[in-house]
């Protein structure tokens, strides 16, 4: 964890596990797990939970495993594991354990065949329908399906013939045998097994019996010895079934489950199902696109694993859901790339400026530092010539008030460079300015002369010894803080997310830049490139975030 820049704060998990270990509860040991259904890309919610369940291992000296949750062959798949580890291999994150909760299928079974020879479970033959017509409401009690009181050796009869293929997908299912007047729904007898002929990603066709989430997910939990089950609050309501299956094939352990408000983060959404429309329907360019707030996409835009962290420590923990602001996100990767960013020049929309008195063959290497605070960062050579590439904003006809950069008549330093005065301004027959005719004073290399102060510092290329470079400017992905409530999500994308500037120039030194580097382009954000589209001929750069919190204005 970033323990370094986030004070660590406490929170009610952390207080709850300090005691239990301090009670010996558990025999003092902390044992978590973080248990993905591998049917997507990982997001910042999940970060949320990755950072919680293996950060408290970690700091109690415990264990963490990663556990897929593959109950649901239909919509998961490899690739998606393999994201999966990836992206918490990414945070920086080792599990004790890779786990799946397949791995248990024969075990699950044999529970429960356990729990039908103990009476607490039934094969109902009774319609997915006609099971949601029983269940009743929160104000009415659900009503028995008659084959509540099938005997035990026909249900286990039933059962095997279930797992031995014998009945079509949904002919029958297997319930837990509850209580179906309980106040509280996921206790009226709900399902534990379907039947569903789907080929299963690690278990191929060798079942076609597949056990429900809230069973499952009870059973892996102590079966892998977890001593804590972290899960977000919409499992709340499940936790009396949970605490029921444990209980009632008296496991060997039986993890506590504490429950925590999910993470749900402004302008965009955390959920895997909504994430993968945008991506099958193509409103984005896939799970990585730097727009969605996957894992995978943060880190193609640029974000770190500590600024990830920070956020999560910093959001901390509770028990009621809220919605926090992109900018705190925001402020935790700038907090990062401010100290650790390189600095360089781009620019973005060029104005070619040519220097009148700088002589044609010339070409100066000057020195530039990499970061101003960091001198352990070096320095890089930057070629000067005479024509040389200025942002068309930072060049005013009519100048608002307080303007700072160059005007007609006006002088200007440029970074690292000289301090140059704007002669003459060159426009084509529409009236557009094309070129921009300065003069440099040699005198101001590296200093201001003697009783001359130049307020305005803009950045710039050399035309010649620059690169050309695509950049792609990412704004969010949605119109509205909380997407998520609208009954059509997709109403309320922006239609204007990315944008593309094609003709940008960069200075040479970018040419040799790794994708692990990051970059703070002067006076327009930090940049890196992208990991996916840049080569060798091409470069592409992706913005990361704006230098200032501009979230708010625009
Ligand atoms: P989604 O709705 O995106 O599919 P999920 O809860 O179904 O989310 P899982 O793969 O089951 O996704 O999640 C794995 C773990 O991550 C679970 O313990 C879950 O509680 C946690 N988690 C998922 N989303 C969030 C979130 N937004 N904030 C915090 N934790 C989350
Ligand atoms: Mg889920």
């Amino acid at each position: 964890m970033s323990t370094q820049d986030t004070p660590v704060s406490s929170n009610f998990i952390r207080h709850i596990i300090a005691e239990d270990r301090n009670n010996n509860k558990h025999n003092g040991r902390v044992a978590t797990r973080f248990p993905p259904e591998p049917n997507g890309y990982l997001h910042i919610g999940h970060a949320k939970s990755i950072c919680l369940n293996f950060g408290m291992a970690i700091e109690n000296n415990g264990s963490c495993n990663l556990r897929f949750d593959d109950t649901n062959p239909e919509k998961e798949s490899i690739e998606y594991m393999e994201a999966i580890q990836r992206d918490v291999q990414w945070l920086g994150f080792s599990w004790d354990n890779l786990c799946h909760a397949s791995d248990y299928f024969e075990q699950l079974y044999a529970y429960a065949v356990q729990l039908i020879e103990q009476g607490l479970a039934y094969v109902d033959s009774l319609s997915a329908d006609e099971i949601r017509a029983y269940r009743g409401s929160l104000t009415e009690p659900g009503k028995e399906s008659p084959d509540r009181s099938r005997t035990v050796a026909e249900n286990l009869e039933l059962f095997a013939r279930m797992r031995a293929g014998e009945f079509n997908d949904g002919a029958y299912v297997l319930r837990a045998k509850i209580d179906m007047a309980s106040p509280n729904i996921n206790m009226r007898d709900p399902a534990i097994y379907r039947i569903r002929r789907v080929h299963h990603q690690r278990t191929g066709d060798a079942w076609c019996i597949y056990p429900m989430y809230d069973y499952t997910h009870c059973l892996s939990d102590a079966l892998e010895n977890i001593t804590h089950s972290l899960c977000t609050l919409e499992f709340e309501d499940h936790r009396p079934l949970y605490d029921w299956v444990l209980t009632q094939l008296n496991t060997p352990s039986h993890p506590q489950q504490i429950e925590f408000a999910r993470l749900q983060l402004e302008y965009t959404i955390v959920s895997k199902r909504k994430l993968n429309q945008l991506v099958m329907e193509n409103h984005v360019q896939g799970w990585d696109d730097p727009r969605m707030p996957t894992l995978a996409g943060l880190r193609r835009a640029g974000f770190t694993p500590k600024a990830i962290k920070d956020f999560c420590e910093r959001i901390g923990l509770t028990k009621q859901n809220s919605w926090i602001e992109m900018g705190v996100l925001e402020y935790c990767i700038r907090e990062d790339l401010n100290e650790n960013a390189l600095r360089a020049m781009a620019v973005l929309q060029p104005l070619r400026v040519v220097i009148t008195n700088y002589p044609e063959e010339r070409c100066e290497q000057l020195c530039l530092s990499n970061h101003p605070q960091r001198p352990e960062l070096g320095h890089r050579e930057v070629p000067f010539a005479r024509v040389i590439l200025i942002e068309q904003d930072d060049f005013a006809e009519l100048p608002p008030p307080k303007y700072k950069r160059l005007i007609l008549g006006g002088e200007v330093r440029l970074r690292g460079a000289y301090v140059i005065r704007c002669d003459e301004v060159i426009k084509n027959e529409h009236g557009q300015i094309v070129e921009l005719h300065c003069t440099y004073d040699e005198a101001t290399l590296g200093k201001n002369p003697e009783g001359r102060k130049v307020k305005g510092v803009i950045h710039w290329v050399a035309q010649d010894y620059s690169y050309p470079a695509e950049i792609r400017l990412y704004h969010r992905l949605f119109t509205v803080p909380q997407p998520d409530n609208e009954e059509n999500f997709l109403s309320v994308l922006n239609p204007n997310s990315l944008d593309v500037l094609h003709d940008c120039r960069v200075e040479a030194s970018l040419a040799v830049a790794s994708s692990e580097q990051r970059f703070q382009f002067e006076r327009t954000g930090y940049f890196c490139l992208d990991s996916l589209d840049a080569s060798k001929e091409q470069l592409v750069f992706n913005r990361t975030v704006t230098l200032r919190d501009g979230w708010v204005k625009d």
